[in-house]
């Protein structure tokens, strides 16, 4: 069962749901939690995994062979992502740009352009206490996180619970590591810009046909935007955690709030087992 913590927007409380949900499941279970939030992965600062191996990741990128390139033009004609160009007599790639999906190489049609690795990011993988524990790691100064995510989703244990710690937002590494899980846990704030950006994220989850419940962090300020929202579009909120100077402590220390607080940890055990009964419930619907 793969369950992926999201947020639209960064600082609602995401990793600590992830982290806590996590620890919360292992001793009952055999739980790997992936961090695929690659740009900014903080869930080891959490868990402090002893790491035991590491893989690069490469994209696959253009080099053209100029002596025989005609300039015809019909490689930068179908890079969707400007990352190949022809300028009169020269020929330029934009590493940077590419995306790595080898359409330009596949449609030269004078078979000029051949393909070369270039290293994006590093995914690490290790175990903390019993948990298994895989995060990426994009390099710095790099832009597509969607090949580093993608590898470090090849690391999910297959018959036991995985929980993806999902990058802020509600762009293409979200989509890329959302996508392929049971269930979506969308954490927000009850304030107007966490309702403003968790309608986005909720749009987005919808439209990957993944079901979704909403996790609502520091309760007690703000106003009930969300609770109505949630109310208004039938999203289940699962779990409330009130605003709290202590749970902040914990935060800011690298402490996960069921190590500090272990009074927590049956509300996640709680949660999952909500998150499972809609599982079910939706997979008897779809069966029908
Ligand atoms: S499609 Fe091939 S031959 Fe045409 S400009 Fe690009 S690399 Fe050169
Ligand atoms: S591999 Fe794809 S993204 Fe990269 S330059 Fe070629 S067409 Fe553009």
């Amino acid at each position: 069962m793969i369950v992926s913590v999201a947020s639209g927007k960064g600082g609602t409380g995401k990793t600590l749901i992830a982290t806590s949900l996590a620890l919360s499941l292992k001793d009952r279970d055999n739980v790997q939690l992936l961090d695929c939030d690659v740009e900014e992965p903080n869930a080891h600062i959490f868990l402090k995994p002893s790491l035991t191996d590491s893989e690069k990741v490469y994209i696959r990128v253009p080099v053209v062979d100029e002596e025989k390139c005609t300039r015809c033009g019909k490689c930068a004609e179908v890079c969707a992502y400007h990352a190949i160009a022809v300028f009169g007599e020269h020929i330029l790639t934009f590493p940077q740009l590419c995306h790595g999906c080898g359409a330009c190489s596949y449609l030269c049609p004078e078979k000029v352009i051949s393909e070369e690795g270039r290293e994006t990011g590093v995914v690490e993988w290790g175990h903390s206490d019993g948990l298994g524990f895989v995060h990426g790691k994009l390099t710095v100064g790099e832009a597509m996180a969607p090949p580093v995510i993608r590898k470090v989703k090849e690391y999910p244990n297959n018959d036991g619970t995985v929980i993806i710690d999902v990058p802020p937002g509600t762009s293409c590494p979200v989509v890329e590591a959302i996508k392929g899980s049971d269930f979506c846990l969308l954490v927000t704030e009850p304030t107007p810009f966490g309702l403003n950006d968790f309608t986005l994220a909720v749009e987005t989850v919808r439209e990957l046909g993944i079901p979704c419940g909403a996790v609502l962090n520091r309760a007690g300020v703000g106003d009930a935007g969300v609770q109505e929202y949630c109310q208004k579009e039938d999203i289940p909120i699962l779990l409330t955690i009130p605003l709290d100077t202590e749970i902040a402590r914990l935060y800011s220390r690298g402490t996960p709030l069921v190590d500090g607080m272990p009074q927590w940890k049956d509300s996640f055990l709680e949660l999952f087992n909500r998150v499972k009964v809609l599982i079910d419930e939706r997979n008897r619907y779809t069966k029908r």
